[in-house]
């Protein structure tokens, strides 16, 4: 069959097949217990849902401008002022179907035929394929455990060629959980002005800190906010996963060509979701502090758990809400007859045997590793490590 040979060479993406395996399992009747997919298990505040009701019954269900409705983008450039100490214009920003969406019209909006976009591993499975929608040509960089998953200036410096337009940056990341420094982003924003390059920086995470501080890169002087594509939204924050909507903070230029490309693909975002998002920005903090408590007891205990179990570790990791576990040690081994090789090989079989659902990180960059979401609940996480210390024994 004639296909376009760019769609053909996109991967599907590795979260959202465990999640829809793992919920097809479930479904089936099957005893399955899923740390797949990041969301997060508490529902959606009631003032947000509210609002969105509110919405329904007030007309708010019509076409609004495709870049967002003014009252949401003035209420993103004052989430950005009172939260990273950024000034922005309602009309630099741009709200999408999701933070995925606002990626994948940042890249469309700023790549030629051939640009390279730097990378850091472990990174977010889907930011090699949106470069490659894009044109564009994904080029990774390494980094190790040891130094907790960060890149330093020297690395990126070895894979820059003249054809480098930007760097992707994910502070707290999605899959390590590291979150970079000040000191270090600075280094990072230097090295971007020096070259001339783009940095979109994937800052969905920002609220979900546990040691640290989030620090925005664009924050550190007009000549990297200049060149900086923010990218955030709601989905982790508020969780508001199924509501679809993501933003952006860009130049005016940028934004201006991010809103056309989302017209002609999607027009506007949800009116209703857009109307519960300038609650959910405007409203108070406490839902994502009671989140925050249960995360970070969950984290600690999946944190001991992993490393007192012989054979995979993992290291504590100070953000978002997942946890890397080194199955280097478990390579080469045979388990209820099968020979595990890959990390593919680890999450298909831990998922058949012990009906546990993990995310393989061949997906993300580094096969030495499965992901856990700790996005669940304590006792999900109980029977999912009893599951793991049967299956190595
Ligand atoms: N960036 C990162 C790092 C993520 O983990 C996710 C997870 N969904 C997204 C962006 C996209 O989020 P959403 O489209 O739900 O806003
Ligand atoms: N970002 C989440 C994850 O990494 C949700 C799934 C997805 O959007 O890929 O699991």
């Amino acid at each position: 069959m004639y296909v376009s040979e760019k769609a053909k060479n996109i991967k599907a993406s590795t979260t959202l097949a465990i999640d829809s395996k793992f919920k097809a399992m479930k479904a089936e009747g099957l005893d399955v217990v899923g740390f797949g997919a990041g969301e997060p298990d508490f529902d959606t505040p009631e003032y947000i849902k509210k609002a969105a009701i509110e919405a329904i019954q007030t007309g708010k269900t019509k076409y609004t401008p495709a870049a967002g409705t003014m009252e949401l983008r003035k209420a993103v450039a004052e989430k950005f002022s009172r939260e990273n100490g950024l000034t922005y214009e309602p009309t630099q920003i741009v709200v999408s179907n999701g933070a995925k969406h606002s990626l994948v019209n940042a890249f469309m909006a700023i790549l030629n035929p051939g640009d390279e976009v730097i990378i850091p591993a472990p990174f977010w499975v889907s930011y090699p394929e949106m470069v490659k929608l894009a044109d564009g040509v994904p080029v990774i960089v390494e980094s190790t455990e040891e130094a907790d998953f960060k890149v330093t200036v020297d690395a990126l410096e070895k894979v820059l060629t003249a054809k480098t337009r930007a760097l992707v940056l994910n502070s707290p990341s999605n899959p390590t959980g590291m979150v970079y420094t000040k000191d270090e982003l600075q280094k990072i924003a230097d090295f971007a002005v020096k070259h001339d390059l783009y940095v979109i920086s994937d800052e969905i995470y920002e609220h979900l800190i546990y040691e640290g501080k989030h620090v925005s890169i664009a924050s550190l002087g007009e000549d990297i906010k200049n060149r900086t594509i923010i990218i955030n939204g709601v989905s982790k924050t508020y969780a508001m996963t199924g509501w679809r909507i993501g933003f952006a903070a860009a130049a005016p230029e940028i934004a201006k060509i991010m809103a056309n490309v989302q017209s002609h693909a999607s027009s506007n975002p949800n009116s209703i979701a857009q109307a519960a998002t300038v609650a959910a920005l405007s409203g108070g903090k406490e839902e994502i502090e009671t989140m925050k408590k249960a995360f970070v007891e969950r984290r600690n205990y999946m944190v001991e758990r992993i490393n007192s179990i012989d054979g995979v570790s993992c290291k504590k990791p100070n953000g978002a809400f997942y946890v890397l576990m080194n199955i280097s040690k478990i390579k080469g081994r045979t388990i209820a007859g099968k020979l595990i090789r890959t990390s593919d090989d680890f999450a298909e079989l831990f998922l058949q045997e012990a009906k546990v659902a993990v995310v393989p990180c061949s997906g993300f960059g580094n096969d030495d590793f499965v992901r856990w979401s700790y996005a669940v609940s304590m006792e999900t996480i109980k029977e999912g490590l009893d599951r793991l210390e049967k299956f190595l024994a």
